[in-house]
């Protein structure tokens, strides 16, 4: 697997005992989980965190690690969605969550490379100057301090950007390292304990686990992406975006981040820690529209090359679950199961803010932002054309797949075959050994598809990925392939 820039300061924790009556069970050790932990830290509950694999080694070591409430161009598509004031509050609650992280960081002298400084949205071509407008106006409207500049503060293709103050980049993962160790004595976080399903009981949940039952009053699921599917039918609400990434040192940082608008996303940021780097991240397209990975990620290391001319350092892709009304999913989704979700690749300031959202509804706390998330909030006219756009392109791809129409993608060392009436993918290794998995997903049944970047089978419209032996490396799918 091609590694992040984050992914060496990920700490071995290794503790695996798990308590097995808790009153708070938290699923998942990403920013969101770990968050949600941290607020509940001092409250009489007794708390369990579970993680799959090591913490933060999911996708909060993956991103960018922007903290800025200048998001593409979500408040005009808020506006559209629903109204101007879902886009205030909206608004509100990015500019909460970048406090609630800046004093936690301040009160616990937490050292996560935390610096200040401006963002910026720009057009890559003139038709999306429009756009840049839209946002303009109406965050003037709500009273922010931003202005419209005809460069980035690097030598970049742009001659028309929004820029606002008060946000910052940071490292993540040394954020949440800092959160752990400061609750280690208050909350029994465990690794490598993955949840494979959750039963209700008349007054508790029972987790199952691959290291056995855990009992909890409430259950808090912060796993990126549900792994059921009933209740809260997260599939029929979301899509999956996949970017790919690049770091690449250079002689100095600059103080700023930035991220196009339009079809062709471009982001970046500096980050310094020993060196100094840029990272660049692009090509963002819906998992379910394209299957060559790696094509992609080739696509970004030419422009990034046409740009900067630089040697790359490190690469990597991941994905983040995009809802279909351009709102996170988080709250309650039956009695006390809760949920954080489809942060729509703003998953800094929104888990910093789900940890809030999530530890008040569990501790009987108001929250003002609790109803603009919340799991079952109201279906609209836009928000059902998007759930038939994006159940269209999972279907087709769902059936695409399933008729190998891909074979074409494949080269000599990837192959299908067909046993007994069932399909097999196979993959051969550089010493010629064959790998044979069951090609289909446990999750929801989708066929996988193989990922040459990475040498993983990868489900295309959920995101579950298995290693070529078909072991499982990352959900919403709780199991490993069966041959
Ligand atoms: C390319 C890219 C760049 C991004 N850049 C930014 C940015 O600059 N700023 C920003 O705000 N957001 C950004 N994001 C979004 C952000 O990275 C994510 O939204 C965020 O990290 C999600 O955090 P999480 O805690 O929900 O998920 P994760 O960090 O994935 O944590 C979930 C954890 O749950 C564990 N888990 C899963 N299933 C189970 C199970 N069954 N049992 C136990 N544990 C389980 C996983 O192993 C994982 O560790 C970016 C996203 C992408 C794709």
């Amino acid at each position: 697997m091609k590694k992040s820039i984050w992914e060496k300061y990920i700490k071995k924790l290794d503790k695996s005992k798990i308590n097995e009556n808790v009153d708070v069970l938290i699923i998942g050790g990403g920013l969101s989980g770990i968050s949600t932990a941290f607020e509940l830290k001092d409250s009489s509950l007794n708390i369990s965190l579970i993680e799959s694999n090591k913490i933060g080694s999911g996708a909060s070591s993956l991103t960018t690690g922007k903290l800025t409430y200048l998001q593409d161009t979500i408040y005009s598509d808020l506006e559209s969605m629903y109204d101007i004031n879902t886009s205030k509050e909206y608004l509100k609650s990015q500019v909460y969550a970048l406090n609630r992280i800046k004093n936690i960081i301040n009160k616990y002298k937490i050292d996560c490379d935390y610096i200040n400084n401006d963002s910026y949205i720009f057009s890559l071509k003139d038709e999306d100057k429009i756009k840049i407008d839209k946002e303009y106006n109406i965050l003037k409207k709500f009273g922010i301090n931003t202005e419209i500049v005809n460069k980035l503060p690097i030598k970049f293709p742009c001659s028309y950007a929004l820029k606002v103050k008060d946000t910052a980049v940071f490292n993540p993962v040394k954020y949440i390292n800092s959160l752990v160790n400061l609750m280690k004595d208050k909350v029994n976080i465990c690794e490598h304990v993955r949840a494979l399903g959750i039963t209700k009981e008349s007054d508790h949940y029972i987790v199952d686990t691959t290291k056995g039952k855990i009992n909890a009053k409430y259950v808090v699921v912060c796993t990126q992406y549900p792994f059921f599917v009933i209740p809260s039918l997260i599939p029929f609400k979301t899509h999956i975006e996949k970017s790919h990434v690049i770091a690449s040192k250079v002689d100095d940082i600059k103080n700023f981040n930035a991220m196009s608008v339009g079809k062709q996303k471009y982001s970046i940021r500096y980050y310094k820690d020993k060196d100094s780097y840029i990272i660049f991240a692009g090509e963002s397209y819906k998992m379910s529209n394209h299957i060559n990975y790696k094509k992609r990620q080739e696509e970004l290391e030419i422009k990034f090359k046409e740009f900067f001319n630089l040697d790359i350092n490190y690469r990597w892709s991941t994905h983040d679950i995009t809802s279909n009304d351009f709102l996170p999913i988080i709250g309650k989704i039956s009695d006390n199961l809760l949920v954080s979700t489809a942060f729509n690749k703003w998953g800094m300031t929104n888990s910093v803010l789900s940890g809030k959202i999530l530890s008040d509804i569990v501790l009987n706390n108001e929250n003002e932002y609790i109803s603009l998330f919340n799991p079952k909030r109201k279906i609209t006219i836009k928000r059902t054309m998007n759930f038939f756009i994006d159940t269209f392109n999972t279907g087709k791809i769902f059936i695409s797949t399933k008729l190998n129409k891909n074979k074409v993608f494949y080269n000599n060392n990837v192959k299908f075959e067909n046993i007994n009436g069932k399909s097999y993918g196979i993959y051969i290794d550089e010493n010629q050994n064959k790998h044979i998995v069951r090609n289909l997903c446990p999750h929801m049944k989708c066929s996988l598809i193989f990922n040459y970047m990475d040498k993983t089978w990868d489900c295309p419209c959920h995101g579950s990925r298995y290693d070529i032996d078909g072991n499982i490396i990352k959900g919403p799918s709780t199991f490993s392939i069966k041959v």
